[in-house]
C-alpha cells in the first residue's frame, strides 16, 4: 500500500494521504507527497492540487517513532517549501485534526478548507519543543501574531469555527469537503498570481508586535525554566525582524537545539509517561464498565468535601455523609466557601456554583449510602474506623457498588477484608486539595475485580484526574517515597544542615517548596502521632511537637510564622534545638553543599522507587515519575525522580547510596537489587520502562 494516492479529475490532482491510524508524517508519507506533487506539476492537464487525507484525522503530526533518530529525506521543511513554491495552487482539505507538522503543512498551502469537526493546533510546546517546519513563521502571517504566539505557547488546538473566525481557514460550503477544496483550488488557478503565506506581511504591524511582546514577557516570566518558551519567543520575534528565510533559520536552530536539551527531553519523557500511565498492562480494554450515576462520600473533612466537589463539578450527584450534624454543617459550609471563592476570583459563574452545590446532599449516617454506585470513604486515617465503616457499607451498599477508600497509608486488602465483597473494594487516593490536584493513585487490591479497576480509571478521567494504577503497600508509590525523603531530611538536620539550607537546595532544584516548609504546612502532629503508635523516631520533629510546634497552624514548626504569615522565617530557637539534638546523638556537624543535600534527599527516594518496581507496586518507572510530577511538585523539566536518576547515572547513585548506608548503618539506604543490576549493566530506568 502506498502512503499517498494521486487521483485526477477535471484539472485537479487530489493527493490523498493514507497512513493509519492518524496519518503521521512518516518518511513514506513525505516521500509520497513529494513524488505526487512533482507528478502533478509535470502533468499539463493538472491546473490545481488538493491535499486530503483518509480517515477521521487529517494529519496528527510528525511520526514520533522518528524523533531523535537520524532524519530520513525528504525533510518536512523542504517538502513544505516545494508546496508553497508550487506554480499550481495547493489547497488543504481538512476534515479532522491537523496537528503539529500536519498544520504546518496546511499553513504552507495556498488555502485551507475545513469541515466543522476539524481541529487545528501546534502542540509542540508540550513535547518540550517548538514547531520546526515553519509554523512559527507562517501562523503569525495568517492570523493575529499575538494570538498565533498564544496558540503555540499553550499548545491547545482550536476548533474549525475559531480557525475560520481568525482567518486561518475557510469553511467548506456544502457537505462535500473534497468538492469544496477542488472548487477553491480551481478558483485560485483562475485567479492570476498566487498569494503565498511566506510573502504576507500585512499582519506583522508594529501594534501587533507590541501585543506579541507583552504576551512574550508574560510567558517568559511564568515559566523561567522551560527552554522552549524563550526559543518560541525568539522565533516569533524573528518574524517581525528578519526576512522569511532568515527567520525560518532561527526557528530551525531553536528546534534542533531543543531536541538535544536535557530539559526538553525531560518534558518529552513526561508527555509520553503520562500517556503510558493510562494503560494497565494486564487489564483488557474490553472489560465491561459498571454504571456510575450516583456517588456517596463518607466524611466531610478536608478530603471528603474536595472529593464531593470533583463529582459535582462534572454533574454527578453526591451524598456527603458525616457521623453527626455539626461536622456535616462544618463540611458543607467549607464547601460553599470554596465555591464562593471561585466565584469571587471570577473562575466560576454564580449559576454554576449553585448548580454544583445543588448536586451535593448532606446526610448523617451510613444508611444513606444505599443508592450510590460508588462510595468513597474519606474518614479518619485509622484502621479500626475504616474497618467499621466498610463492615457497615457491606450491609447497606447496593450489590455491585464500588467501595473505595481514600486512605493514605493503610492496607487496602485489610480494609477489603472487613467486607464480604473484597472484589468491589479499591483505593482511590486523592491528593490535597482534592478538587484541584490532578493526580489520583488508583490502588488495586489483591481481590479488586477488573471491571472495578476499569470503571474507576474511566471515572477518574471523567472528573479530570490523571489516574496511576498502583499496588498495595505502605503509602503506595508517592507517600512511600516521600517517607524516605522525610527521613533523609531529618538525617541532614542531625548531620549539620539547617531547615532553610535544605529547603533552599530543593527550591533551587525546581520545587516550589522545600520539605520542611511542606511539613509545616501539612502539620507536624500527624506524623508525630503515627510515630508514637509505631515506635518510630524523628528526634527533631518529635522535639518540636513536644513543644507544641505543629507547623503553620500553631504559628511555629521548623520555622516561625509571625501573625498568620504563610511563609516562615528562620527561628534561632529551632536551630539551637537541632544543635542540641545532634550533640546528644554524638554527631559531628558538617556543612553540606546544595548538591550534597540533593543527593542525600533524592537518592534514597530513587532507591525506594527501584524497590517499588521490583515489587510490581508500579508497572513502569514512568508511572513513578507521573506520581511525583503531579502529586508532589517535582519540576516537569527534570522529568520525575526516575528519569532524573538516569541522567545522574545509576552507577553513581548506587555507589553514593552504598556510602550513605555504611556511614549511617541504615539498611534501607543499601542500593536495591534492581538498581544494582541496572547500574552494573550500564542500563537505565528508561530502557526498563520501554521493555515494560
Ligand atoms: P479529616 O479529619 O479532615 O476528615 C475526616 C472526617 O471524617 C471528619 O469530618 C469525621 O467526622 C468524618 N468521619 C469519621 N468517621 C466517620 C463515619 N463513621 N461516618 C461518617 N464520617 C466520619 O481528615 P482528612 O484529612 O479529610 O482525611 C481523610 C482521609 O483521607 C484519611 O484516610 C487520610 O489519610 C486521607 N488523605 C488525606 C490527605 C490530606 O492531605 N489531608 C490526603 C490524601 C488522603
Amino acid at each position: 500500500m502506498t502512503a499517498v494516492r494521486i487521483d485526477r479529475s477535471d484539472g485537479v490532482a487530489v493527493l490523498t494521504i493514507a497512513n493509519p491510524p492518524v496519518n503521521a508524517l512518516a518518511a513514506a508519507v513525505r516521500a509520497g507527497l513529494d513524488a505526487a506533487l512533482a507528478e502533478a506539476q509535470d502533468d499539463a492537464d493538472v491546473r490545481a492540487i488538493v491535499i486530503a487525507a483518509e480517515g477521521r484525522v487529517f494529519i496528527a503530526g510528525a511520526d514520533i517513532a522518528e524523533l531523535g533518530k537520524p532524519p530520513l529525506p525528504p525533510a518536512l521543511p523542504d517538502l513544505l517549501r516545494r508546496i508553497e513554491g508550487s506554480g499550481k495552487p495547493v489547497v488543504a482539505a481538512i476534515g479532522g485534526a491537523a496537528l503539529g507538522g500536519g498544520l504546518e503543512l496546511a499553513l504552507a498551502c495556498h488555502a485551507r478548507i475545513v469541515t466543522p469537526v476539524a481541529t487545528l493546533g501546534l502542540p509542540e510546546i508540550k513535547l518540550g519543543l517548538i514547531p520546526g517546519a515553519g509554523g512559527t513563521q507562517r501562523l503569525p502571517r495568517l492570523i493575529d501574531p499575538a494570538a498565533a504566539f498564544a496558540m503555540m505557547r499553550d499548545g491547545e488546538p482550536i476548533t474549525a469555527a475559531d480557525a475560520i473566525a481568525r482567518g486561518l481557514a475557510d469553511a467548506a460550503d456544502g457537505p462535500n469537503l473534497l468538492a469544496a477544496a477542488c472548487a477553491r483550488a480551481l478558483e485560485l488557478a483562475n485567479g492570476g498570481r498566487l498569494l503565498r503565506t511566506r510573502d504576507r506581511t500585512d499582519r506583522l504591524t508594529s501594534e501587533a508586535r507590541a501585543a506579541f511582546e507583552r504576551e512574550a514577557a508574560d510567558a517568559l516570566r511564568r515559566s523561567p525554566e522551560l527552554p522552549n518558551v524563550p526559543a518560541l519567543v525568539a522565533a516569533v520575534r524573528a518574524a517581525f525582524e528578519r526576512s522569511f528565510d532568515e527567520a525560518l533559520a532561527v526557528e530551525r536552530e531553536g528546534f534542533l537545539a531543543l531536541i538535544d536539551d536535557p530539559r526538553s527531553r525531560a518534558l518529552r519523557h513526561v508527555f509520553f509517561a503520562e500517556r503510558a500511565a493510562a494503560r494497565v498492562p494486564d487489564l483488557s480494554r474490553d472489560v465491561p464498565r459498571r454504571p456510575v450515576q450516583r456517588v456517596a462520600v463518607v466524611g466531610a473533612g478536608t478530603m471528603g468535601g474536595g472529593i464531593a466537589a470533583c463529582f459535582a463539578n462534572v454533574g454527578i450527584p453526591v451524598t456527603l455523609i458525616e457521623q453527626e450534624e455539626e461536622a456535616l454543617k462544618r463540611g458543607l459550609d467549607r464547601l460553599r466557601a470554596t465555591y464562593d471563592q471561585s466565584v469571587k476570583r471570577g473562575s466560576l459563574a454564580p449559576a454554576d456554583r449553585d448548580r454544583r452545590l445543588a448536586l451535593i446532599e448532606g446526610k448523617v449516617g451510613l444508611d444513606h449510602a444505599g443508592d450510590a454506585d460508588l462510595i468513597v470513604e474519606a474518614a479518619f486515617e485509622d484502621m479500626a474506623v475504616k474497618a467499621a465503616i466498610f463492615a457497615t457499607l457491606d450491609r447497606v451498599a447496593k450489590p455491585g457498588a464500588i467501595l473505595a477508600t481514600n486512605t493514605s497509608y493503610l492496607d487496602v486488602d485489610a480494609i477489603a477484608a472487613a467486607t464480604a465483597r473484597p472484589q468491589d473494594v479499591i483505593g482511590l487516593h486523592f491528593f490535597s486539595p482534592a478538587n484541584v490536584m490532578r493526580l489520583l493513585e488508583v490502588v488495586r487490591g489483591a481481590a479488586t475485580a477488573p471491571d472495578v479497576l476499569a470503571t474507576s480509571l474511566d471515572l477518574a478521567r471523567r472528573i479530570g484526574k490523571l489516574p496511576v494504577t498502583v499496588g498495595v503497600c505502605f503509602g503506595f508509590v508517592g507517600n512511600r517515597m516521600l517517607a524516605r525523603r522525610t527521613a533523609a531530611a531529618e538525617r541532614l538536620l542531625l548531620a549539620g544542615a539547617l531547615p532553610h539550607e535544605v529547603d533552599a537546595a530543593v527550591t533551587d532544584f525546581g520545587f516550589r517548596m522545600g520539605p520542611f516548609a511542606m511539613m509545616d504546612m501539612a502539620g507536624l502532629d500527624i506524623g508525630w502521632r503515627s510515630r508514637k503508635a509505631t515506635g518510630a523516631k524523628a528526634p527533631v520533629a518529635d522535639a518540636l511537637c513536644e513543644l507544641g510546634r505543629f507547623g503553620q497552624k500553631t504559628g511555629a514548626g521548623f520555622y516561625r510564622y509571625a501573625d498568620g504569615a504563610r511563609v516562615g522565617s528562620r527561628d534561632p530557637e529551632v536551630e539551637a534545638l537541632i544543635e542540641g539534638v545532634s550533640a546528644k546523638a554524638g554527631a559531628v556537624r558538617q556543612s553540606f553543599t546544595a548538591e550534597a543535600i540533593i543527593a542525600r534527599l533524592f537518592y534514597p527516594m530513587v532507591n525506594e522507587g527501584a524497590r517499588i518496581l521490583e515489587e510490581r507496586i508500579a508497572a513502569r518507572p514512568g508511572d513513578i515519575d507521573v506520581v511525583w510530577l503531579n502529586g508532589y511538585g517535582w519540576p516537569a523539566w527534570r522529568g520525575g525522580p526516575m528519569h532524573w536518576a538516569d541522567g545522574v547515572g545509576l552507577a553513581h547513585v548506587a555507589a553514593m547510596l552504598d556510602g550513605f548506608a555504611r556511614e549511617t548503618g541504615d539498611e534501607t539506604l543499601r542500593p536495591a537489587p534492581l538498581l544494582l543490576r541496572l547500574a552494573a549493566a550500564g542500563e537505565s530506568f528508561e530502557a526498563l520502562g520501554k521493555a515494560a
